[in-house]
């Protein structure tokens, strides 16, 4: 391996930092465990199997010159250091593959307000939701955050490449809301980051050029929300409707999910999709829009729900992914780049591929106004179910693989696990970083195994996967393949209709 650590002098650095530096570390096994993975499923395993993936030490800094301090010195003794918010990503895209150091950004919390300027200038690990809600207190509010805010900071969305969220739909890519960023680069020097091409270097990058301590975003007037709620059978009258009302000026935010997902959520399975709506103020009223939608909806056989469920849904937006984690030990899922004219096709495919094995699964879609659509593949799984977990993943590669073949879309994050499919299918991508990560980071000190270089190979992968998919599918012939029976699945498979959401969706 090219890109990674060698020669890493970790003891020496701790002696040092404990003789030179007042910044608060820990190597406490509590801290470092919990702080080498994220929210998916699979790192975890990945520690069950292998013991890798955790850090020696964990690292809380404060200010930008602490940052510039702990990166000088782990140059020095060639410690790796892998930046980290909140640990939301999906895609193990912080997992500290050589040990080394966490660096937790979530004590960088200060901004401040230029009311005059419309922007916020803030550090990195302030959460989405604490920022948001400040700003709310001043009648303005972010352009768009990720459903993940209650916990997730500005700077993991920089690493992670957030480009569809919450307002993304009216306000546009998490990019497009950056006017600068401060950076603290592999050799601990400070950069000014302010040109659209810069930017896109740490856009997407998991911080392997750079860790990004302050950053400069656009703010917007505070306006207000509707939501609305509807319900489909077809997966085809779902997307001809969001097709014919993507003009519409005062759409905040749209995605889809199916009813697996919501049944996880709001305990309803009256329809085989739904599709949820978020208007904001504007020159329409929002009675005007909503007889409109509830017009076009009615035409393409869908019914609108109760204002109590739409605003239930709203209500508990940001908590929904995690419910799913909630129920199920590991949350494994593909989290794909794509468009809304592809989605069908690859929703089928993976309905009928997940139906055919015998596999857990839902869906969940939320889509900008160029209607590209970050689609979540989620196969709910548990690691001591060995076929099922295998599977499931396995499941998810053969769709990966499928839409790299198809081109009919790419991985939307990367992270230890997706970065396989970088190196086979976006080689030019791959090449260009690789570049770059030599000539800004010579002892490859930062995030290691992310984008530029792979532990495992692509083909090993897929024979594994291959493999497992082609058991799968004897197991399902013979009858010896099961779903996991999830406590809520149990409850639910009963008696859907019993609930009190339910009785108002019969109403509706
Ligand atoms: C419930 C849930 C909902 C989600 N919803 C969305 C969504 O709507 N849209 C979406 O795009 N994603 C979503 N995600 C994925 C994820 O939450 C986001 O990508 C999130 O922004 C990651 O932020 P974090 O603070 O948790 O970053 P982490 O997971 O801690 O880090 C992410 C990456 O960024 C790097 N990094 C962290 N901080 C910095 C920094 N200051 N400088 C440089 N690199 C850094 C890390 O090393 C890592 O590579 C969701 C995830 C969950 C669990």
């Amino acid at each position: 391996m090219k890109y990674v650590p060698e020669d890493t002098d970790f003891r020496s650095f701790i002696e040092e930092l404990k003789k030179s530096s007042q910044i608060e570390f820990s190597e406490d096994l509590i801290d470092i465990i919990s702080e080498s993975g994220d929210m998916a499923g699979s790192p975890y395993a990945h520690w069950r199997w292998k013991k890798k993936f955790i850090a020696d030490v964990v690292i809380w800094p404060e200010k930008e010159e602490e940052v510039v301090e702990i990166v000088k010195l782990a140059n020095r003794f060639s410690v790796p250091i892998t930046p980290r918010g909140a640990g939301t990503c999906y895609f193990g895209s912080n997992n500290p593959t050589f040990g080394g150091i966490i660096l937790d950004l979530k004590r960088m919390t200060n901004y401040n307000v230029n009311k005059d300027e419309n922007k916020v200038i803030t550090q990195t690990g302030i959460s989405f939701q604490t920022l948001n809600n400040n700003l709310i207190e001043d009648s303005f509010e972010l352009g768009g955050y990720p459903s993940s805010a209650l916990a997730s900071t500005i700077g993991g969305w920089v690493g992670t490449g957030g480009s569809h969220g919450i307002g993304t739909y009216h306000y546009g890519s998490f990019v497009d809301q950056i006017l600068d960023m401060k950076v603290v680069n592999p050799m601990g020097d400070i950069q000014i980051v302010d040109s659209k091409k810069d930017i896109d270097k740490f856009f997407g990058t998991c911080g392997i050029f750079g860790i990004i301590t302050e950053i400069s975003l656009k703010i917007y007037p505070c306006r207000k929300k509707k939501s609305l709620f509807i319900g489909y059978n077809k997966l085809n009258d779902l997307i001809s409707m969001i097709q014919k009302i993507k003009q519409m000026d005062n759409l905040y935010l749209i995605s889809f999910t199916d009813k697996n997902y919501e049944m996880r959520n709001l305990n309803i399975s009256n329809y085989n999709y739904y599709f949820f709506i978020v208007l904001i103020e504007g020159n329409e009223t929002f009675s005007h829009s909503k007889e409109q939608i509830e017009k076009i909806s009615k035409k393409y056989s869908g019914n609108l729900l109760s204002n109590e469920i739409s605003e239930q849904k709203w209500k508990a937006y940001l908590k929904q992914e995690t419910k799913i984690k909630r129920d199920t030990p590991v949350l494994t899922l593909q989290s794909i780049k794509t468009n809304l004219e592809n989605c069908k096709d690859l929703i089928k495919n993976f309905e009928a591929l997940a139906e055919k094995r015998i596999l857990n699964h839902c869906i969940y879609g939320s889509i900008n106004h160029d209607l590209s659509v970050r689609l979540l593949l989620i196969t709910p799984t548990d690691n001591k179910k060995i076929y099922h977990f295998l599977a499931s993943k396995a499941l998810s590669h053969r769709i990966v693989k499928n839409i790299y073949k198809t081109e009919k879309g790419e991985v939307y994050s990367y992270g230890l696990q997706n970065s396989i499919y970088l190196d086979k299918f976006e080689s030019d991508k791959v090449e260009k970083w690789r570049k770059l990560k030599s000539d800004v980071d010579p002892n490859f000190i930062f995030n290691p195994l992310k984008l530029v270089e792979t532990k495992t190979s692509y083909r090993r992968i897929n024979t594994i996967f291959e493999m497992n998919l082609f058991w799968r599918k004897i197991a399902a012939k013979i009858k010896t393949a099961k779903r996991v029976n999830f406590p809520k699945d149990k409850s639910l498979s009963k008696k859907p209709e019993q609930t009190t959401l339910g009785k108002n969706l019969k109403s509706d």
